[in-house]
């Protein structure tokens, strides 16, 4: 009998994958066969975590007998890094992902504001709603009240929802996981912030430091088995992405920059001039918001920083 269907790719070795049909979680061993060439596509990697793929198999699919991938469906979004700054190669870390977590912590390690800023632009640039998790409230929550005062202003009001965490206290923990629940959610975070202990905290059962990969393996030209999805008690879906470096970067015009920036955009449909790059024009309505402090110096630092780096390479 022939078994066939539609299944999300959720583990990828080598040319092994493996596949179920989200949300359920019934593992279907798969391969790929012939070519499957995707529109465009740079990607050292044609089918990523998170894909979603048509398969047929002879028979039950087993290790030895595996279902053959024969298609891959359009993607509603997906992330990509390279392995370097100029590399025409890029690896599809995910597809169809619902939300990004992005996890900092005010400091251990400290947290730098313009480098978070990249990674939401990238988020907005794949159109993958991102949330800001605030680990480690424990440390701040009496010793420095303002700094995280002031981290949930510059979030909150640039339109992203912040949840505050500790996963020595539990805070937040409950609020994370209804987050998460039912959705294919990639999770980042620089190394240190508490990624592990919060997936830990998610799922006891799930530890990210078994078999994790380091950024060293990432520099390889045979990236495979980078990335997998793992699901919760609770029927959440994890892709935990080791470090960050790659994936803050893509390439924008000058004048693409701030349409990324989700406040920038509201408020330069009343700038005077169209484009405008809200640095030097008269009657920017940008710089204005930046005046009335309804847009964060902070955000709008780091929007600067972009440009001038983006001229700077170009
Ligand atoms: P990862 O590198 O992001 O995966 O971070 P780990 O989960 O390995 O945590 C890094 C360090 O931060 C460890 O020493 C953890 O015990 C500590 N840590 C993680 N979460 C918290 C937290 O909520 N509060 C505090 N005080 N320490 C934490
Ligand atoms: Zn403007």
């Amino acid at each position: 009998m022939e078994h066939s269907g539609i299944a999300t790719v959720v583990k990828n070795a080598g040319s092994q994958y493996l596949l179920s049909a989200l949300p359920e979680w019934n593992l279907i061993p798969a391969v790929l066969r012939g070519r499957i060439r995707l529109k465009g596509g740079v990607a050292t990697n044609p089918v990523a975590v998170g894909d979603r793929v048509r398969y047929a198999c002879e028979g039950e699919p087993t290790p030895a007998h595996p279902a053959t991938i024969t298609e891959v469906l359009p993607r509603k979004n997906y992330v990509i890094r390279r392995s370097t700054n100029l590399s025409r190669q890029a690896h599809v870390i995910a597809a169809n992902v619902d939300a990004a977590f992005l996890i900092v912590s005010l400091y251990f390690p400290e947290i730098k504001l313009p480098f978070l800023d990249r990674l939401l632009v990238t988020c907005e640039v794949y159109g993958v709603p991102a949330t800001l998790v605030l680990n480690k409230v424990d440390l701040y929550r009496d010793e420095a009240p303002e700094q995280m005062a002031a981290f949930r202003r510059i979030y909150e009001s640039a339109g992203y929802r912040v949840i505050e965490t500790s996963t020595v206290t539990g805070e937040g923990v409950e609020t994370l996981r209804a987050a998460c629940r039912s959705k294919v959610c990639l999770l980042s975070g620089e190394s240190g912030v508490g990624k592990s202990s919060l997936i830990r905290a998610l799922d006891p059962e799930l530890d990210p430091k078994v078999g994790e990969i380091s950024e060293v393996h990432l520099q390889g030209k045979h990236t495979t088995s980078l990335y997998e999805m793992y699901r919760t008690q609770d029927g959440a879906f994890l892709i935990d992405t080791p470090g960050l470096r790659g994936f803050g970067l893509v390439d924008l015009k000058k004048e693409e920059i701030a349409l990324y920036f989700p406040e920038m955009l509201k408020a330069s449909r009343e700038c005077r001039f169209t484009p405008c790059t809200h640095t030097h024009e008269p009657g920017c309505a940008v710089k204005d918001a930046v005046g009335a402090g309804t847009i964060s110096v902070e955000r709008y630092n780091s929007y600067l920083g972009m440009l001038e780096e983006d001229t700077k390479f170009r």
